[in-house]
């Protein structure tokens, strides 16, 4: 049995009506009812009869990237103004004012997906579609956070994540974290500690998979241990996870990078567990995204989550987004429903080999350019970012040059490497709001393998490492 969370509620959430228009909905397109309750276009009036994709098609052993032109197979999605397939979203749906949960048929294939993924272990659980993770988590704040509320975050976070809150007057508290993420006895100390007069936060926002910026990723035993200190607080886990499928082996020093082909069962048995697939009290709201997978201008997200808090959120996105757009929910749900959930998971493995790639000639490159003597990183296990952490204490000029402030190296390096062509950015841009001043002297930089082709990567690379070298005296 789930917990019953409403007393988590925010008051706009808790104050928030179904539309009584909406409630009309239901009986829109029953034979026997002549439906004169909406300002709904006749969808004869949509100037789409059909669109037509192109995509790659499984099993992708000639990679991600292999154009269906180039390996001569390929997907055609077909879309029709009317039901052609049983999985399409016919566009005379789509195109019209919809389902706020989603289009059934997205919605089901994102069901079953989650089902085999995560296993959420409560039967009440249930999604709904979202603009992005970037639009899930604003409406995750409004449906919990008052003003003056405040939320529990790693202390190196997305910034984008933080303004949301920021501009909601959401105050943040920093978790400490290494180079495995969230620390759980620095979460548990953090809360055993909490001042009496103040209410403990009601969210903890974490990015546990391939985390933005540091690229850590949670372990599972670290999830359990987080997992349970929500429960014994009693707050909401709200896990943003656009890198999730970007998981890989760990990187060997020494060892090429070699790609053996995975069966689903290996692809699937070796995903880190989730906070849903544990969350047995259904306090924890999940951020899935296709961005980070198939395209961020999909712009197709969606929340899990037990179906009483979700009831909220479709309340909020009635009166905001309403839904994704049409084009797009019949766009993807076109191919997906052609490549199936085996042909979707194909997908996810290939993508992982790409990474994997790209993370294993990153760490090469870092080893062949970087002076290890003021220069350390931990390879990434997930996602898209990697770290390089530096000591501005071996600076020569630390003390005299920079009056003994790691920020100003941070900042030297960042503009030398600018200079030569190479931008990485300073990990102090990503520090949580509230983080206390330490006397720690070490600072990093975050860099991306996903955005340039491997070539593109090395130089930049070698630029910014001939950056530190020179700002060092090396
Ligand atoms: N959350 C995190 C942690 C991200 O790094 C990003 C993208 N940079 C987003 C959310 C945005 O995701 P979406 O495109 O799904 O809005």
């Amino acid at each position: 049995m789930v917990k019953d969370l409403s007393h988590l509620l925010s008051d706009q959430s808790k104050g928030r009506q179904p539309s009584p228009l909406k409630s009309a909905f239901k009986y829109y397109g029953k034979d026997d009812i002549v439906f004169l309750g909406g300002g709904l276009p006749m969808a004869d009036y949509f100037p789409w009869e059909k669109i037509v994709a192109y995509s790659p098609e499984p099993p992708f052993e000639d990679g991600i990237g292999a154009q269906p032109s180039v390996t001569g197979k390929s997907v055609v999605s077909e879309v029709h103004k009317h039901k052609v397939e049983e999985f399409d979203i016919p566009l005379a749906r789509s195109l019209q004012y919809g389902n706020t949960q989603g289009n059934q048929e997205l919605v089901q294939f994102l069901k079953d997906h989650t089902k085999m993924i995560h296993n959420v272990p409560y039967p009440e659980w249930d999604l709904c579609l979202t603009i992005g993770n970037t639009q899930s988590w604003e409406a995750c704040i409004r449906t919990f956070c008052n003003p003056g509320d405040a939320i529990l975050v790693e202390e190196f976070t997305f910034p984008s994540a933080v303004e949301t809150a920021r501009n909601l007057n959401v105050e943040f508290v920093p978790v400490k974290m290494d180079a495995y993420g969230i620390i759980p006895s620095a979460l548990d100390e953090l809360l055993a500690n909490w001042d009496s007069s103040k209410p403990i936060p009601k969210l903890l926002y974490s990015i546990c998979t391939g985390q933005n910026p540091t690229g850590s990723s949670l372990n599972e035993e670290r999830r359990k241990e987080i997992y349970a200190i929500a429960c014994k607080y009693d707050f909401i886990i709200v896990e943003d996870e656009p890198y999730y499928f970007l998981q890989m082996n760990e990187y060997e020093t020494g060892k090429k990078t070699e790609l053996k082909e995975q069966t689903h069962e290996e692809f699937l048995n070796a995903l880190v567990k989730s906070f849903i697939s544990m969350d047995v009290e259904g306090r924890v709201l999940r951020l899935d995204s296709f961005s980070k997978v198939l395209a961020p201008g999909s712009r197709i997200g969606w929340i899990v989550g037990q179906s009483a808090l979700l009831e909220r959120f479709i309340r909020l996105h009635e009166v905001s987004i309403q839904a994704p757009s049409g084009f797009s929910q019949s766009i993807v749900q076109a191919l997906l429903g052609r490549w199936g959930q085996s042909g979707y998971v194909d997908w996810l493995i290939a993508l992982r080999k790409e990474y994997t790639i790209k993370r294993d000639f990153t760490i090469q490159a870092l080893e062949k350019y970087m002076p290890t003597e003021v220069v350390s990183w931990t390879p990434p296990i997930a996602g898209m970012f990697f770290t390089i952490v530096l000591d501005a204490a071996k600076h020569p000029e630390f003390k005299t040059k920079y009056n003994s402030d790691p920020l100003q190296v941070e900042n030297a390096v960042y503009e030398h490497g600018l200079k030569d062509g190479c931008l990485m950015i300073p990990g102090s841009w990503f520090k949580a709001p509230n983080v206390p001043k330490s006397k720690e002297t070490t600072f990093f930089y975050r860099g991306t393998y996903a955005a340039v082709p491997l070539e593109t990567l090395g130089v930049g690379l070698e630029r910014f490492a001939n950056a530190v070298k020179a700002k060092f005296g090396l």
